[in-house]
Protein backbone atom coordinates (compact mmCIF):
# COMPACT_ATOMS: atom_id res chain seq x y z
CA UNK A 1 0.00 0.00 0.00
CA UNK A 2 0.93 3.78 0.54
CA UNK A 3 4.56 4.98 0.36
CA UNK A 4 5.53 8.29 2.42
CA UNK A 5 3.71 10.52 0.94
CA UNK A 6 5.32 13.29 3.48
CA UNK A 7 8.86 11.93 2.84
CA UNK A 8 11.62 12.42 0.31
CA UNK A 9 11.52 13.81 -2.95
CA UNK A 10 7.59 13.67 -2.45
CA UNK A 11 7.95 17.40 -0.70
CA UNK A 12 8.00 18.87 -4.06
CA UNK A 13 5.05 16.63 -5.38
CA UNK A 14 3.37 18.68 -8.20
CA UNK A 15 1.40 17.46 -11.41
CA UNK A 16 4.27 16.90 -14.10
CA UNK A 17 2.44 15.31 -16.87
CA UNK A 18 -1.22 16.56 -17.83
CA UNK A 19 -3.00 15.10 -20.37
CA UNK A 20 -6.48 15.90 -21.97
CA UNK A 21 -8.29 12.84 -18.94
CA UNK A 22 -5.49 11.86 -16.83
CA UNK A 23 -2.98 13.58 -14.39
CA UNK A 24 0.26 12.37 -13.13
CA UNK A 25 0.62 13.09 -9.23
CA UNK A 26 4.50 11.58 -7.81
CA UNK A 27 7.67 13.18 -7.40
CA UNK A 28 9.77 11.57 -9.94
CA UNK A 29 10.33 13.15 -13.26
CA UNK A 30 8.30 11.28 -16.26
CA UNK A 31 9.71 13.66 -18.55
CA UNK A 32 12.97 11.68 -18.35
CA UNK A 33 13.73 9.25 -21.05
CA UNK A 34 11.70 6.63 -21.80
CA UNK A 35 14.03 4.47 -21.82
CA UNK A 36 14.92 2.44 -19.20
CA UNK A 37 19.26 2.72 -19.12
CA UNK A 38 20.76 1.56 -15.93
CA UNK A 39 17.13 0.92 -14.25
CA UNK A 40 15.62 -2.03 -13.94
CA UNK A 41 12.35 -2.22 -16.09
CA UNK A 42 8.94 -3.09 -14.44
CA UNK A 43 5.66 -3.55 -15.68
CA UNK A 44 3.20 -2.69 -12.86
CA UNK A 45 0.09 -4.49 -14.21
CA UNK A 46 -3.52 -4.16 -13.31
CA UNK A 47 -5.15 -7.23 -14.93
CA UNK A 48 -8.59 -5.36 -15.49
CA UNK A 49 -9.92 -2.16 -17.57
CA UNK A 50 -8.15 0.93 -17.30
CA UNK A 51 -11.48 2.71 -15.81
CA UNK A 52 -11.39 0.28 -13.14
CA UNK A 53 -7.53 0.21 -12.46
CA UNK A 54 -7.48 4.07 -11.90
CA UNK A 55 -10.29 3.88 -9.36
CA UNK A 56 -8.11 1.13 -7.46
CA UNK A 57 -5.72 2.59 -4.71
CA UNK A 58 -3.30 -0.17 -3.66
CA UNK A 59 -1.62 -0.49 -7.18
CA UNK A 60 -1.06 3.31 -7.79
CA UNK A 61 1.05 3.20 -4.06
CA UNK A 62 3.17 0.34 -5.28
CA UNK A 63 4.08 2.46 -8.30
CA UNK A 64 4.47 5.23 -6.09
CA UNK A 65 6.60 3.32 -3.73
CA UNK A 66 9.43 2.39 -6.50
CA UNK A 67 8.30 5.60 -8.60
CA UNK A 68 10.12 7.48 -5.69
CA UNK A 69 13.57 5.47 -6.31
CA UNK A 70 15.65 6.11 -9.28
CA UNK A 71 16.47 2.61 -9.27
CA UNK A 72 13.30 1.68 -11.47
CA UNK A 73 11.77 2.60 -14.71
CA UNK A 74 7.87 1.74 -14.85
CA UNK A 75 5.16 1.33 -16.99
CA UNK A 76 1.52 0.57 -16.56
CA UNK A 77 0.03 -2.22 -18.36
CA UNK A 78 -4.31 -1.94 -18.22
CA UNK A 79 -6.63 -5.13 -19.27
CA UNK A 80 -7.63 -4.66 -23.08
CA UNK A 81 -10.34 -6.40 -24.30
CA UNK A 82 -9.29 -7.11 -27.63
CA UNK A 83 -6.01 -8.01 -27.45
CA UNK A 84 -6.99 -10.43 -24.72
CA UNK A 85 -4.47 -9.70 -22.76
CA UNK A 86 -2.71 -6.63 -20.58
CA UNK A 87 -1.22 -3.76 -22.93
CA UNK A 88 1.22 -0.34 -21.70
CA UNK A 89 -0.68 2.72 -21.20
CA UNK A 90 2.35 4.33 -21.46
CA UNK A 91 4.48 3.25 -24.33
CA UNK A 92 4.06 0.49 -27.27
CA UNK A 93 6.78 -1.78 -25.58
CA UNK A 94 6.00 -5.39 -25.17
CA UNK A 95 5.23 -7.46 -21.56
CA UNK A 96 7.93 -9.65 -22.22
CA UNK A 97 10.43 -7.09 -22.38
CA UNK A 98 10.55 -6.01 -18.62
CA UNK A 99 13.04 -7.45 -16.50
CA UNK A 100 10.38 -7.95 -13.47
CA UNK A 101 6.31 -8.15 -13.95
CA UNK A 102 4.26 -7.10 -11.35
CA UNK A 103 0.67 -8.31 -11.09
CA UNK A 104 -1.84 -6.29 -8.52
CA UNK A 105 -4.28 -9.39 -7.48
CA UNK A 106 -7.75 -7.73 -5.98
CA UNK A 107 -10.44 -9.62 -7.24
CA UNK A 108 -10.47 -13.55 -7.90
CA UNK A 109 -11.42 -13.37 -11.49
CA UNK A 110 -8.04 -11.30 -11.88
CA UNK A 111 -6.83 -15.22 -12.04
CA UNK A 112 -7.93 -15.87 -15.42
CA UNK A 113 -6.62 -12.63 -16.54
CA UNK A 114 -3.38 -13.51 -15.48
CA UNK A 115 -3.21 -17.02 -17.22
CA UNK A 116 -4.30 -15.26 -20.58
CA UNK A 117 -1.83 -12.38 -20.54
CA UNK A 118 1.09 -14.83 -19.99
CA UNK A 119 -0.58 -17.13 -23.44
CA UNK A 120 -0.79 -13.77 -25.41
CA UNK A 121 2.79 -12.81 -24.53
CA UNK A 122 4.10 -16.59 -25.34
CA UNK A 123 5.26 -16.14 -21.58
CA UNK A 124 5.36 -20.23 -20.61
CA UNK A 125 2.48 -20.82 -17.87
CA UNK A 126 4.34 -22.41 -15.54
CA UNK A 127 6.96 -20.92 -13.82
CA UNK A 128 9.10 -24.15 -13.48
CA UNK A 129 9.03 -24.13 -17.62
CA UNK A 130 10.40 -20.53 -18.13
CA UNK A 131 14.27 -19.66 -18.07
CA UNK A 132 15.98 -16.66 -17.79
CA UNK A 133 14.04 -12.80 -17.46
CA UNK A 134 11.59 -11.87 -16.77
CA UNK A 135 10.35 -13.09 -13.45
CA UNK A 136 6.58 -12.83 -12.58
CA UNK A 137 5.49 -12.41 -9.36
CA UNK A 138 1.95 -10.88 -7.67
CA UNK A 139 0.99 -8.79 -4.75
CA UNK A 140 -2.67 -7.62 -3.88
CA UNK A 141 -5.33 -8.48 -1.41
CA UNK A 142 -5.70 -11.76 -3.54
CA UNK A 143 -2.35 -12.53 -3.31
CA UNK A 144 -1.97 -12.57 0.52
CA UNK A 145 -5.81 -14.38 1.36
CA UNK A 146 -5.04 -17.30 -1.50
CA UNK A 147 -2.67 -17.33 -4.09
CA UNK A 148 -2.48 -21.15 -4.57
CA UNK A 149 -4.83 -20.65 -8.22
CA UNK A 150 -2.13 -19.32 -9.51
CA UNK A 151 1.01 -20.15 -7.55
CA UNK A 152 2.45 -22.66 -10.10
CA UNK A 153 2.16 -19.47 -13.01
CA UNK A 154 4.47 -17.18 -10.57
CA UNK A 155 8.06 -16.55 -9.34
CA UNK A 156 7.30 -15.53 -5.84
CA UNK A 157 4.92 -13.45 -4.22
CA UNK A 158 4.83 -10.44 -1.78
CA UNK A 159 2.30 -11.19 0.74
CA UNK A 160 1.16 -7.64 2.94
CA UNK A 161 1.55 -4.26 2.67
CA UNK A 162 4.45 -2.79 0.37
CA UNK A 163 5.33 0.12 2.11
CA UNK A 164 8.46 -1.71 4.77
CA UNK A 165 9.46 -4.89 2.48
CA UNK A 166 8.69 -4.51 -0.89
CA UNK A 167 10.55 -1.89 -2.07
CA UNK A 168 13.82 -3.38 -0.82
CA UNK A 169 13.20 -7.13 -2.83
CA UNK A 170 12.72 -4.76 -5.75
CA UNK A 171 16.38 -3.74 -5.52
CA UNK A 172 17.87 -7.38 -4.25
CA UNK A 173 16.02 -8.15 -7.68
CA UNK A 174 17.53 -5.11 -10.22
CA UNK A 175 21.23 -5.62 -8.43
CA UNK A 176 20.66 -9.00 -9.43
CA UNK A 177 19.45 -7.67 -13.19
CA UNK A 178 22.72 -5.68 -13.45
CA UNK A 179 24.76 -8.42 -13.11
CA UNK A 180 23.66 -10.66 -15.46
CA UNK A 181 22.14 -13.41 -13.04
CA UNK A 182 20.02 -15.95 -13.29
CA UNK A 183 16.64 -16.55 -12.06
CA UNK A 184 17.69 -18.98 -9.89
CA UNK A 185 19.97 -17.05 -8.01
CA UNK A 186 17.46 -14.12 -7.62
CA UNK A 187 14.81 -16.05 -6.47
CA UNK A 188 16.99 -17.87 -4.03
CA UNK A 189 18.44 -14.76 -2.45
CA UNK A 190 14.98 -12.87 -2.21
CA UNK A 191 13.54 -16.25 -0.81
CA UNK A 192 13.77 -15.58 2.75
CA UNK A 193 12.88 -11.64 2.78
CA UNK A 194 9.89 -10.59 4.58
CA UNK A 195 6.48 -10.97 2.59
CA UNK A 196 8.19 -13.28 0.25
CA UNK A 197 7.39 -16.32 -0.24
CA UNK A 198 9.05 -18.32 -3.77
CA UNK A 199 7.23 -21.53 -4.34
CA UNK A 200 9.47 -24.42 -3.69
CA UNK A 201 11.86 -22.09 -1.78
CA UNK A 202 10.08 -20.51 1.19
CA UNK A 203 8.63 -22.27 3.99
CA UNK A 204 5.53 -20.17 5.50
CA UNK A 205 4.96 -16.37 4.91
CA UNK A 206 4.25 -13.47 7.26
CA UNK A 207 1.69 -10.59 6.22
CA UNK A 208 4.07 -7.78 5.97
CA UNK A 209 2.20 -4.94 8.10
CA UNK A 210 3.11 -1.84 8.12
CA UNK A 211 3.23 -0.42 11.46
CA UNK A 212 3.90 2.97 12.78
CA UNK A 213 2.44 3.84 15.74
CA UNK A 214 -0.52 2.26 17.86
CA UNK A 215 -3.98 3.19 15.84
CA UNK A 216 -2.13 5.55 13.59
CA UNK A 217 -1.74 5.09 9.88
CA UNK A 218 1.25 7.09 9.09
CA UNK A 219 1.89 6.45 5.44
CA UNK A 220 -1.61 6.27 4.09
CA UNK A 221 -1.52 5.41 0.15
CA UNK A 222 -3.08 8.12 -2.08
CA UNK A 223 -3.84 8.02 -6.05
CA UNK A 224 -0.26 8.41 -8.23
CA UNK A 225 -3.23 9.86 -11.27
CA UNK A 226 -6.27 11.61 -11.24
CA UNK A 227 -8.37 10.63 -14.57
CA UNK A 228 -11.19 11.53 -15.75
CA UNK A 229 -12.22 8.07 -17.56
CA UNK A 230 -12.69 6.33 -14.27
CA UNK A 231 -14.86 4.79 -12.29
CA UNK A 232 -14.64 7.37 -9.52
CA UNK A 233 -14.25 10.47 -11.83
CA UNK A 234 -11.11 12.78 -11.52
CA UNK A 235 -11.02 11.91 -8.11
CA UNK A 236 -7.85 12.09 -5.73
CA UNK A 237 -8.19 9.06 -3.74
CA UNK A 238 -6.72 9.20 -0.37
CA UNK A 239 -6.65 6.36 2.25
CA UNK A 240 -8.40 7.07 5.61
CA UNK A 241 -8.12 3.89 7.61
CA UNK A 242 -6.47 0.27 6.77
CA UNK A 243 -8.35 -2.60 8.50
CA UNK A 244 -11.84 -2.70 10.04
CA UNK A 245 -12.73 -2.88 13.93
CA UNK A 246 -15.53 -4.83 13.32
CA UNK A 247 -14.76 -8.11 12.61
CA UNK A 248 -17.94 -9.05 9.87
CA UNK A 249 -17.23 -12.81 9.93
CA UNK A 250 -17.78 -13.38 6.30
CA UNK A 251 -15.36 -10.37 5.64
CA UNK A 252 -11.73 -10.93 4.75
CA UNK A 253 -10.61 -7.35 4.94
CA UNK A 254 -11.85 -7.31 8.50
CA UNK A 255 -8.85 -10.28 9.35
CA UNK A 256 -6.30 -9.69 6.86
CA UNK A 257 -6.03 -5.92 7.49
CA UNK A 258 -5.86 -6.09 11.24
CA UNK A 259 -4.46 -4.02 13.46
CA UNK A 260 -7.06 -1.18 12.40
CA UNK A 261 -4.76 2.20 11.63
CA UNK A 262 -6.44 5.41 11.08
CA UNK A 263 -4.61 8.69 9.27
CA UNK A 264 -4.31 11.51 10.61
CA UNK A 265 -6.11 14.58 9.27
CA UNK A 266 -2.99 16.90 9.45
CA UNK A 267 -1.37 14.33 6.83
CA UNK A 268 -4.71 14.22 4.31
CA UNK A 269 -4.93 17.76 4.86
CA UNK A 270 -1.25 18.40 3.29
CA UNK A 271 -1.30 15.36 0.78
CA UNK A 272 -4.64 16.77 -0.62
CA UNK A 273 -3.42 20.80 -0.62
CA UNK A 274 -0.13 19.61 -2.49
CA UNK A 275 -2.00 17.61 -5.29
CA UNK A 276 -4.42 19.88 -5.40
CA UNK A 277 -7.57 18.06 -7.01
CA UNK A 278 -11.26 19.11 -7.22
CA UNK A 279 -12.93 15.94 -6.17
CA UNK A 280 -11.42 13.85 -2.95
CA UNK A 281 -12.07 10.14 -3.02
CA UNK A 282 -12.42 8.97 0.84
CA UNK A 283 -11.15 4.87 0.68
CA UNK A 284 -11.76 3.17 3.72
CA UNK A 285 -14.11 1.18 6.06
CA UNK A 286 -16.71 2.19 8.45
CA UNK A 287 -15.29 5.73 7.78
CA UNK A 288 -18.32 7.46 9.82
CA UNK A 289 -16.58 5.91 12.75
CA UNK A 290 -13.61 8.09 12.30
CA UNK A 291 -13.80 10.79 14.79
CA UNK A 292 -12.53 13.69 12.82
CA UNK A 293 -14.68 13.02 9.31
CA UNK A 294 -16.83 15.36 9.57
CA UNK A 295 -14.34 18.45 10.38
CA UNK A 296 -12.71 16.75 7.47
CA UNK A 297 -15.53 17.34 5.61
CA UNK A 298 -16.00 20.37 6.53
CA UNK A 299 -12.63 21.86 5.51
CA UNK A 300 -12.63 19.99 1.92
CA UNK A 301 -16.16 21.93 1.57
CA UNK A 302 -14.12 25.20 2.80
CA UNK A 303 -11.70 24.43 0.28
CA UNK A 304 -14.71 24.04 -2.91
CA UNK A 305 -13.21 20.21 -3.19
CA UNK A 306 -16.01 18.10 -3.81
CA UNK A 307 -15.65 14.03 -2.03
CA UNK A 308 -17.60 10.90 -2.09
CA UNK A 309 -17.35 8.42 1.05
CA UNK A 310 -16.63 4.43 -0.11
CA UNK A 311 -18.17 2.94 3.04
CA UNK A 312 -20.63 4.73 5.61
CA UNK A 313 -22.95 2.64 8.65
CA UNK A 314 -26.39 3.46 9.13
CA UNK A 315 -26.07 3.47 12.92
CA UNK A 316 -24.01 6.59 12.71
CA UNK A 317 -26.43 8.70 10.22
CA UNK A 318 -28.03 11.21 13.09
CA UNK A 319 -30.27 13.92 11.21
CA UNK A 320 -27.04 16.84 11.04
CA UNK A 321 -24.62 14.84 9.40
CA UNK A 322 -27.65 14.08 6.72
CA UNK A 323 -28.14 17.71 6.45
CA UNK A 324 -24.30 18.28 5.99
CA UNK A 325 -23.97 15.27 3.23
CA UNK A 326 -26.83 17.15 1.59
CA UNK A 327 -25.53 20.46 1.51
CA UNK A 328 -22.83 19.75 -0.07
CA UNK A 329 -24.56 18.17 -3.13
CA UNK A 330 -24.53 14.09 -2.13
CA UNK A 331 -27.86 12.71 -3.42
CA UNK A 332 -26.96 9.20 -3.22
CA UNK A 333 -25.95 7.11 -0.52
CA UNK A 334 -24.97 3.33 0.18
CA UNK A 335 -25.53 0.96 3.24
CA UNK A 336 -24.54 -2.85 3.56
CA UNK A 337 -27.74 -4.26 5.62
CA UNK A 338 -25.99 -7.72 5.06
CA UNK A 339 -28.13 -11.01 6.36
CA UNK A 340 -31.63 -10.75 5.74
CA UNK A 341 -32.42 -11.53 9.12
CA UNK A 342 -31.50 -9.82 12.57
CA UNK A 343 -30.67 -13.62 13.51
CA UNK A 344 -28.31 -13.85 10.56
CA UNK A 345 -26.55 -10.24 10.54
CA UNK A 346 -26.01 -11.33 14.36
CA UNK A 347 -24.48 -14.57 13.83
CA UNK A 348 -22.13 -12.70 10.74
CA UNK A 349 -21.13 -10.29 13.79
CA UNK A 350 -23.21 -7.31 12.01
CA UNK A 351 -23.33 -4.61 14.33
CA UNK A 352 -26.56 -2.64 13.28
CA UNK A 353 -29.61 -1.47 14.75
CA UNK A 354 -33.30 -1.62 13.47
CA UNK A 355 -34.54 1.19 14.42
CA UNK A 356 -31.46 3.53 14.09
CA UNK A 357 -31.71 1.98 10.60
CA UNK A 358 -35.13 2.70 10.05
CA UNK A 359 -35.00 6.60 11.75
CA UNK A 360 -32.00 7.23 9.26
CA UNK A 361 -34.11 5.79 6.27
CA UNK A 362 -36.90 8.38 7.47
CA UNK A 363 -34.11 11.33 7.23
CA UNK A 364 -32.91 10.48 4.37
CA UNK A 365 -36.41 10.92 2.44
CA UNK A 366 -37.25 14.00 3.89
CA UNK A 367 -33.54 15.25 2.84
CA UNK A 368 -35.15 14.02 -0.73
CA UNK A 369 -31.52 11.87 -1.20
CA UNK A 370 -32.76 10.48 -5.04
CA UNK A 371 -30.85 6.71 -4.11
CA UNK A 372 -30.90 4.34 -1.79
CA UNK A 373 -28.79 1.36 -2.17
CA UNK A 374 -29.08 -1.35 0.39
CA UNK A 375 -26.49 -4.68 0.11
CA UNK A 376 -27.51 -7.82 0.86
CA UNK A 377 -25.99 -11.42 1.23
CA UNK A 378 -27.99 -14.66 0.36
CA UNK A 379 -27.31 -17.83 1.18
CA UNK A 380 -25.52 -17.69 4.88
CA UNK A 381 -25.01 -20.80 6.49
CA UNK A 382 -28.50 -22.03 8.10
CA UNK A 383 -30.71 -19.89 6.43
CA UNK A 384 -33.75 -20.60 5.87
CA UNK A 385 -37.77 -19.79 5.49
CA UNK A 386 -38.15 -17.97 8.84
CA UNK A 387 -35.58 -15.59 7.65
CA UNK A 388 -37.22 -14.92 4.61
CA UNK A 389 -40.75 -13.95 6.39
CA UNK A 390 -38.34 -11.42 8.11
CA UNK A 391 -37.22 -10.17 5.03
CA UNK A 392 -40.78 -9.22 4.04
CA UNK A 393 -41.31 -7.50 7.20
CA UNK A 394 -37.99 -6.15 7.03
CA UNK A 395 -38.75 -4.29 3.35
CA UNK A 396 -42.62 -3.52 4.72
CA UNK A 397 -40.63 -0.98 7.66
CA UNK A 398 -38.40 0.27 5.11
CA UNK A 399 -41.37 0.92 2.61
CA UNK A 400 -43.32 2.87 5.42
CA UNK A 401 -39.71 4.70 6.78
CA UNK A 402 -39.57 5.97 3.55
CA UNK A 403 -43.22 6.90 2.89
CA UNK A 404 -42.79 9.16 6.78
CA UNK A 405 -40.44 11.09 5.87
CA UNK A 406 -41.52 11.92 2.49
CA UNK A 407 -43.10 15.59 2.52
CA UNK A 408 -47.05 16.84 2.22
CA UNK A 409 -46.28 16.67 -1.75
CA UNK A 410 -45.32 12.84 -1.23
CA UNK A 411 -41.96 13.95 -2.48
CA UNK A 412 -39.08 12.25 -0.74
CA UNK A 413 -36.76 9.05 -1.32
CA UNK A 414 -38.05 7.81 -4.57
CA UNK A 415 -35.70 5.17 -5.37
CA UNK A 416 -34.56 2.06 -3.30
CA UNK A 417 -31.53 -0.14 -5.29
CA UNK A 418 -30.95 -3.38 -3.46
CA UNK A 419 -28.51 -5.46 -4.63
CA UNK A 420 -28.12 -9.07 -3.05
CA UNK A 421 -24.82 -11.24 -3.37
CA UNK A 422 -24.33 -14.48 -2.78
CA UNK A 423 -22.28 -15.54 0.40
CA UNK A 424 -19.23 -16.81 -0.53
CA UNK A 425 -16.72 -18.80 2.00
CA UNK A 426 -13.73 -16.61 2.06
CA UNK A 427 -10.41 -17.58 3.51
CA UNK A 428 -8.99 -16.14 6.83
CA UNK A 429 -12.73 -15.54 7.85
CA UNK A 430 -14.82 -17.51 10.72
CA UNK A 431 -17.01 -18.80 7.85
CA UNK A 432 -14.00 -20.57 5.86
CA UNK A 433 -15.58 -23.66 7.28
CA UNK A 434 -18.78 -23.33 5.83
CA UNK A 435 -20.43 -24.74 2.46
CA UNK A 436 -21.87 -22.87 -0.06
CA UNK A 437 -25.23 -23.18 -1.61
CA UNK A 438 -25.51 -24.68 -4.90
CA UNK A 439 -26.44 -22.78 -8.00
CA UNK A 440 -30.37 -24.11 -8.07
CA UNK A 441 -30.49 -23.02 -4.19
CA UNK A 442 -29.41 -19.26 -5.21
CA UNK A 443 -31.59 -18.76 -7.97
CA UNK A 444 -34.65 -19.77 -5.85
CA UNK A 445 -33.47 -17.68 -3.11
CA UNK A 446 -33.10 -14.54 -5.67
CA UNK A 447 -36.53 -15.49 -7.30
CA UNK A 448 -38.03 -15.03 -3.96
CA UNK A 449 -36.41 -11.78 -2.86
CA UNK A 450 -37.21 -9.83 -6.21
CA UNK A 451 -40.96 -11.17 -5.60
CA UNK A 452 -41.03 -9.57 -2.06
CA UNK A 453 -39.32 -6.36 -3.68
CA UNK A 454 -41.95 -6.59 -6.71
CA UNK A 455 -44.41 -5.18 -3.59
CA UNK A 456 -43.20 -1.91 -3.42
CA UNK A 457 -43.02 1.48 -5.89
CA UNK A 458 -39.41 2.45 -6.50
CA UNK A 459 -37.80 -0.42 -5.00
CA UNK A 460 -35.40 -1.81 -7.40
CA UNK A 461 -33.56 -5.33 -7.16
CA UNK A 462 -30.53 -6.89 -8.56
CA UNK A 463 -29.47 -10.04 -8.06
CA UNK A 464 -25.85 -11.51 -8.57
CA UNK A 465 -25.36 -14.27 -11.69
CA UNK A 466 -25.22 -17.62 -9.04
CA UNK A 467 -22.96 -19.18 -11.32
CA UNK A 468 -20.64 -16.66 -11.51
CA UNK A 469 -20.76 -16.35 -7.64
CA UNK A 470 -19.83 -20.32 -7.63
CA UNK A 471 -17.08 -19.89 -9.89
CA UNK A 472 -15.47 -16.55 -7.34
CA UNK A 473 -16.19 -19.24 -4.58
CA UNK A 474 -14.38 -22.02 -5.84
CA UNK A 475 -11.16 -19.64 -7.20
CA UNK A 476 -11.08 -18.10 -3.66
CA UNK A 477 -10.93 -21.33 -1.77
CA UNK A 478 -8.89 -23.36 -4.85
CA UNK A 479 -5.89 -25.27 -4.36
CA UNK A 480 -2.80 -25.33 -7.15
CA UNK A 481 -4.84 -27.87 -9.27
CA UNK A 482 -7.04 -24.95 -9.98
CA UNK A 483 -4.92 -23.60 -12.01
CA UNK A 484 -5.24 -26.20 -14.87
CA UNK A 485 -9.21 -25.30 -14.87
CA UNK A 486 -7.71 -21.65 -15.62
CA UNK A 487 -5.76 -22.70 -18.31
CA UNK A 488 -8.64 -24.72 -19.80
CA UNK A 489 -11.01 -21.62 -19.57
CA UNK A 490 -8.25 -19.51 -21.07
CA UNK A 491 -7.74 -21.55 -23.83
CA UNK A 492 -11.87 -21.76 -23.68
CA UNK A 493 -12.33 -17.93 -24.63
CA UNK A 494 -13.52 -17.67 -20.93
CA UNK A 495 -15.86 -20.22 -21.16
CA UNK A 496 -16.33 -21.63 -17.28
CA UNK A 497 -18.54 -24.20 -18.66
CA UNK A 498 -16.67 -25.67 -20.91
CA UNK A 499 -13.62 -25.53 -19.02
CA UNK A 500 -14.92 -27.34 -15.90
CA UNK A 501 -16.41 -30.01 -18.29
CA UNK A 502 -12.70 -30.97 -19.31
CA UNK A 503 -11.30 -30.58 -15.49
CA UNK A 504 -10.50 -33.91 -14.36
CA UNK A 505 -11.76 -32.87 -10.53
CA UNK A 506 -15.19 -31.11 -9.06
CA UNK A 507 -16.39 -27.91 -8.04
CA UNK A 508 -18.46 -29.57 -5.64
CA UNK A 509 -15.59 -30.93 -3.54
CA UNK A 510 -14.33 -27.41 -3.05
CA UNK A 511 -17.87 -26.02 -1.98
CA UNK A 512 -20.62 -27.96 -1.20
CA UNK A 513 -19.58 -29.46 2.27
CA UNK A 514 -18.81 -27.65 5.54
CA UNK A 515 -14.80 -28.37 6.36
CA UNK A 516 -13.56 -30.21 9.48
CA UNK A 517 -11.60 -28.35 12.50
CA UNK A 518 -8.20 -30.05 11.55
CA UNK A 519 -9.11 -30.05 7.74
CA UNK A 520 -5.52 -28.36 6.25
CA UNK A 521 -6.44 -25.12 3.77
CA UNK A 522 -4.41 -24.34 0.50
CA UNK A 523 -4.04 -20.44 2.36
CA UNK A 524 -2.42 -22.38 5.39
CA UNK A 525 1.32 -21.53 4.12
CA UNK A 526 0.54 -17.78 4.66
CA UNK A 527 0.54 -16.33 8.19
CA UNK A 528 -2.01 -13.20 8.84
CA UNK A 529 -1.15 -13.13 12.55
CA UNK A 530 -4.75 -14.13 13.44
CA UNK A 531 -4.65 -17.39 15.10
CA UNK A 532 -7.00 -20.02 13.38
CA UNK A 533 -8.33 -21.45 16.76
CA UNK A 534 -9.80 -17.33 17.33
CA UNK A 535 -11.19 -18.19 13.53
CA UNK A 536 -12.68 -21.04 14.88
CA UNK A 537 -14.21 -20.17 18.00
CA UNK A 538 -15.69 -17.28 16.19
CA UNK A 539 -17.46 -20.13 13.80
CA UNK A 540 -18.94 -21.33 16.70
CA UNK A 541 -20.33 -17.89 17.92
CA UNK A 542 -22.08 -17.30 14.34
CA UNK A 543 -24.01 -20.99 15.28
CA UNK A 544 -25.01 -19.43 18.93
CA UNK A 545 -25.71 -15.79 17.55
CA UNK A 546 -23.80 -14.35 19.76
CA UNK A 547 -21.34 -11.38 18.99
CA UNK A 548 -17.70 -10.02 19.45
CA UNK A 549 -17.08 -6.71 20.59
CA UNK A 550 -15.02 -4.56 17.68
CA UNK A 551 -11.18 -3.89 18.46
CA UNK A 552 -10.64 -2.16 21.41
CA UNK A 553 -9.25 1.11 20.65
CA UNK A 554 -5.93 0.49 23.39
CA UNK A 555 -5.17 -3.16 21.20
CA UNK A 556 -5.75 -6.71 23.02
CA UNK A 557 -4.92 -10.03 22.94
CA UNK A 558 -7.76 -11.72 21.39
CA UNK A 559 -7.06 -12.85 18.31
CA UNK A 560 -3.16 -12.43 18.75
CA UNK A 561 -2.55 -9.84 15.80
CA UNK A 562 -1.68 -7.22 18.03
CA UNK A 563 1.00 -8.98 19.53
CA UNK A 564 2.93 -9.96 16.54
CA UNK A 565 6.67 -8.98 16.06
CA UNK A 566 5.93 -6.81 13.21
CA UNK A 567 3.90 -4.50 15.10
CA UNK A 568 5.81 -4.11 17.97
CA UNK A 569 4.79 -4.61 21.33
CA UNK A 570 5.47 -1.22 22.28
CA UNK A 571 3.62 0.58 19.95
CA UNK A 572 0.79 -2.07 20.29
CA UNK A 573 0.80 -1.55 24.15
CA UNK A 574 0.71 2.01 23.87
CA UNK A 575 -2.38 3.66 25.34
S1 LIG B 1 -5.64 -8.49 19.05
FE1 LIG B 1 -7.61 -7.50 19.63
S2 LIG B 1 -7.47 -5.34 18.95
FE2 LIG B 1 -5.78 -6.49 17.96
S3 LIG B 1 -6.63 -7.03 15.96
FE3 LIG B 1 -7.02 -8.79 17.31
S4 LIG B 1 -9.09 -8.45 18.20
FE4 LIG B 1 -8.40 -6.48 17.24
Amino acid sequence: MGPGILEGKMKSVKRLEQTKNETFISGYDRKKSREWGGRLPVAVVFPEEKSLGMSTLGWQAVYRLLDENDSFYLERFFWDKKKNSVVSSDSDKQLSEFALICFSLNFEGDFLNLVRTLYANSIPVYARDRQGWPLLMAGGPITFINPSPVMSGLDFIYAGEAEDGFRKTALEVKMHWMDGADRQKVLESISSFPGIYVPGRSYRVARQVHASGHNILAKPACSAFVSGKTVFRDSFLVEINRGCPYGCRFCAAGFVYRPRRTARMSHLQKMIMQARPRKVGLVGTALTDWKDLQKFLKWLKNEKIKFSLSSIRADSLDRTFLEFLRSCGIRSLTLAVEGISQGLRAGVNKNFSEPKFFAAVREISRLQFNNLKLYFILGLPGEDEKDFQELALFLEKLDQARNRGKDQRKKGLELISISASMFVPKPWTPLQWAPMDSQEAFKEKIKKFKQLCLAYRGMKFTGENPFQARIQGLLARGTIEVYELLLLAAQSGGNWKQALSRWPLDMKDYLDRERSGDEEFSWDFLDMGVEKSYLRREWHRYWKRIMTRPCPDVGCNECRRCGMEDYPAHLSAEA
